[in-house]
C-alpha cells in the first residue's frame, strides 16, 4: 500500500529548496500536515503556496534553526497548529569551501558546524517529547556521501555530517524503546540551489579546494525529489523496523 500520513504532522526544516521543498510537496500530497521551517521567508511562503495547490495544509516557520529561539517557536508552530507533531525532518545545510582543515577558519567551521549538526541537536531535543507523545515518533536526518567518506567535501562539511550521522545512530538507540525510529539518507550529488549556488559563486571555493576527489566516482547528479522519495519511504510505516540506518542515495557512489 502506498504510504499515508493523513493525521499526521512532518516538520521538514530547509522546506524552502531542493530536497527539503520536494518533500515537502510529497508529504503533503500523501496527506500530511506539512511545517515548512526555513530561512528565506519568499522561498518559504511559496512552497506552502505550493502545498495548498496540493490540497494540502502547511504552517511556516522563518527562522535560522541554529538559534534555539527559532527552533521553540517552530515546534510550536507544529503544536499549536496541528496539535503535535509525528515526523521530524532535519534537513536543512549549507556546504562549505571544501577546504582542508589547514584553510578551514573560525568562521567557517563554526558556520558550517552550527547549521548542519547543531540546529538537528536543537531541533532533536525540542521535537523529542511530542515524538515520543505521538508514540511512533520518526526522524530522518538529511547526512551526505560526505558523511561516509573523507573525499566528498571539505573538513568542516565532512565533520558535520559524520556528526549528524552519530546524532541519527545516537538517538535511535537511546529511544528504541520507546517507539521512536531515526534514520539518515546519504544523497550524492544533487541538483539544488546548493549546487547551482556554489558552482555560480567563484568565491564558493577556498584556497584550499579539494573538489578534484568528488568528481572521481561520483556518478550523475541526482534529482531533488530522488532524494524525497527515500525520506518519505524511512518515515513511513513500511520502514516500521528500520533504525538507526543510514541509506545511500547516490547512484552507487557509496558502494565504489
Ligand atoms: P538547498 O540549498 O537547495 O536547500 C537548503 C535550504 O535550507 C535552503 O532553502 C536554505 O535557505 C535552508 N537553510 C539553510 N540554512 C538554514 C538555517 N540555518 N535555518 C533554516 N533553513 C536553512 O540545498 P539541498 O541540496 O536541498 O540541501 C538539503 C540537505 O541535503 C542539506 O543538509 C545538504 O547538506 C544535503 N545534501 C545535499 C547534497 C547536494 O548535492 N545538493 C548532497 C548531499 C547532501
Amino acid at each position: 500500500p502506498t504510504a499515508d500520513f493523513t493525521h499526521r504532522t512532518v516538520l521538514i526544516t530547509g522546506a524552502g529548496s531542493g530536497i527539503g521543498r520536494a518533500a515537502a510537496l510529497r508529504f503533503a500530497a500523501l496527506g500530511a500536515g506539512v511545517v515548512v521551517a526555513e530561512l528565506d521567508p519568499a522561498r518559504a511562503e511559496t512552497v506552502a503556496r505550493e502545498v495548498a495547490e496540493l490540497g494540502g495544509t502547511a504552517q511556516v516557520s522563518v527562522g535560522d534553526l541554529s538559534d534555539p529561539d527559532v527552533v521553540a517557536r517552530t515546534v510550536a508552530t507544529a503544536v499549536d497548529g496541528f496539535g503535535g507533531l509525528d515526523v521530524l525532518i532535519n534537513n536543512a545545510g549549507v556546504y562549505d569551501t571544501m577546504s582542508a582543515i589547514g584553510d578551514v577558519t573560525d568562521a567557517e567551521w563554526e558556520r558550517v558546524l552550527r547549521v548542519n549538526l547543531t540546529a538537528p541537536f536543537l531541533m532533536t531535543r525540542a521535537a523529542l517529547p511530542h515524538l515520543l507523545a505521538a508514540g511512533r515518533g520518526v526522524i530522518v536526518n538529511t547526512a551526505s556521501e560526505a558523511g561516509l567518506r573523507g573525499s566528498a567535501a571539505g573538513t568542516a562539511y565532512t565533520v558535520s555530517k559524520h556528526g549528524l550521522i552519530g546524532l541519527t545512530r545516537s538517538t535511535a538507540v537511546m529511544y528504541r524503546d520507546k517507539g521512536l525510529r531515526v534514520n539518515a539518507v546519504a544523497p550524492g550529488g544533487v541538483a539544488t540551489n546548493l549546487v547551482t549556488e556554489m558552482r555560480a559563486d567563484p568565491t564558493a571555493l577556498g584556497p584550499g579546494t579539494v573538489s578534484g576527489y568528488a568528481k572521481l566516482n561520483s556518478g550523475r547528479l541526482g534529482e531533488a525529489d530522488e532524494i524525497a522519495a527515500a525520506i518519505v519511504f524511512l518515515a513511513s510505516d513500511a520502514a516500521s523496523n528500520i533504525n538507526g540506518a543510514v541509506l545511500p542515495v547516490d547512484n552507487g557512489w557509496s558502494a565504489v
